[in-house]
């Protein structure tokens, strides 16, 4: 007997610079109703982009909704679009397009996973408790580094707990990686996402789930990440176009094996304090020397070379009940532990040495 995984790749990629202008031709073959729409969730960054916005192909009823992401996604804002969806329209759409960061192509993945499952997206976070096939659901990264693009989660803050909609179902069915939209993003919000496909390298790399398919994308994209952030000095059309490929095989990496202590310890700086994904894992690797030595000190190099400020002090004041929160949502993620410390890591990752470090963050 083998336990090993069968995951869902997405089937239809597209890559190239301008790529985006064939969307219209992409999606048309499952335009199968004039009464059904297709759904554009798009960051409401480029709500006053009038050029992008016209060079979206709207046809009958299709309706662009823009989404904020001051705040990551959270269950209810899910439910309160597809109830809003459903509402508005008699049929099921016939596809949902997310356009922006790892925010939106989160939303987007939900959304079109609770127009057929039935209740609250709350239910469903954890691992294959999706039950039907999503709607088709296209994803168009516009800030590289999450590797949602790729993956088989969907992000969700809900009212217990900081976790993925884990399914088969949650995979787009096409993507279209067009580095031109990533033109233009807030320096500081392009190297903390940037961090994050570096962070999932480093944690994939090193992890104890190591094996051949992880290294190989994990390599590549170390790779690509190092002439993005170490050799070049601007972040040029070609870096524009690696650090999306270093992104999506970042996000290959970790499909088939686990993220680490970064990443368990943001989540709980992201459930208590709202903090997102990418500054957030770098706050946290910052202070993770003792178990990513090297990630760190070529980390800090990076940080050094493009002028970053790393947030400090934002556990100051906090109640050992807020301490506690954190350590309870950074603890449960035990396969994340497992990965990182091997078997016994509950000897290594103590409540206590958790609470020394969010100390230090
Ligand atoms: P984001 O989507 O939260 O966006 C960050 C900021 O960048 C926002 O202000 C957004 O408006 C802006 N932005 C996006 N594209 C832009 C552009 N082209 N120009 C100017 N501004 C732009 O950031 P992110 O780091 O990509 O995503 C983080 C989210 O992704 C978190 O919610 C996290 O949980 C999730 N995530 C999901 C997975 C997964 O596998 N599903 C993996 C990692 C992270
Ligand atoms: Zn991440």
């Amino acid at each position: 007997m083998t336990d090993y995984r069968n995951f869902p790749m997405v089937p239809r990629v597209i890559f190239g610079r301008g790529s985006f202008s064939q969307i219209g031709e992409i999606i048309e073959h499952k335009r199968t109703s004039q009464t059904a729409p297709f759904i554009f969730l798009v960051d409401d960054v480029f709500q006053s982009d009038d050029t992008f916005i016209s060079s979206i192909p709207l046809k009958n009823i299709d309706k662009i909704i823009f989404v904020n992401v001051d705040d990551e996604p959270k269950t209810k804002t899910v439910d309160k679009y597809r109830d809003d969806i459903a509402s508005e329209f008699s049929e099921l759409p016939m596809g949902i397009i997310g356009i922006g960061g790892g925010s939106v192509l989160d939303y987007a993945k939900a959304v079109a996973l609770m127009l057929t499952n039935p209740g609250s997206s709350a239910d469903y976070q954890g691992w294959d408790l999706i039950k039907k096939p999503a709607i088709y659901h296209v994803g168009v990264p516009t800030i590289s580094g999450t590797g949602a693009e790729v993956s088989r989660t969907t992000v969700l803050t809900g009212p217990v707990r900081k976790l993925g909609m884990n399914s088969d179902y949650t995979t787009f069915d096409q993507i279209i990686l067009d580095p031109v939209l990533t033109q233009g993003i807030d320096k500081n919000q392009w190297f903390f996402t940037g961090m994050d496909c570096y962070i999932h390298n480093v944690e994939s790399l090193t992890g104890t789930y190591i094996n051949a398919f992880s290294q190989s994308y994990g390599e590549k994209s170390m790779d690509l990440c190092r002439e993005v952030f170490l050799e070049k000095d601007e972040f040029d059309e070609d870096a524009q176009d690696k650090l999306m490929m270093a992104s999506f095989h970042g996000g290959m990496s970790i499909a088939y094996s686990q993220v680490g202590v970064a990443h368990a310890m943001s989540y709980g700086l992201g459930f208590l304090l709202g903090t997102h994904h990418g500054v957030g894992n770098c706050i946290v690797f910052d202070q993770l020397g003792e178990f990513y030595s090297e990630g760190v000190i070529e980390f800090k190099q990076m940080v050094v070379k493009h002028g970053i400020e790393i947030p400090q002090g934002i556990c100051k004041g906090l109640s050992d009940k807020d301490f506690n929160i954190m350590i309870d949502v950074a603890l449960s993620l035990e396969p994340l532990w497992e990965n990182a410390l091997g078997k016994n890591w509950k000897e290594i990752a103590t409540r206590e040495k958790l609470r020394s470090l969010y100390e230090l963050m």
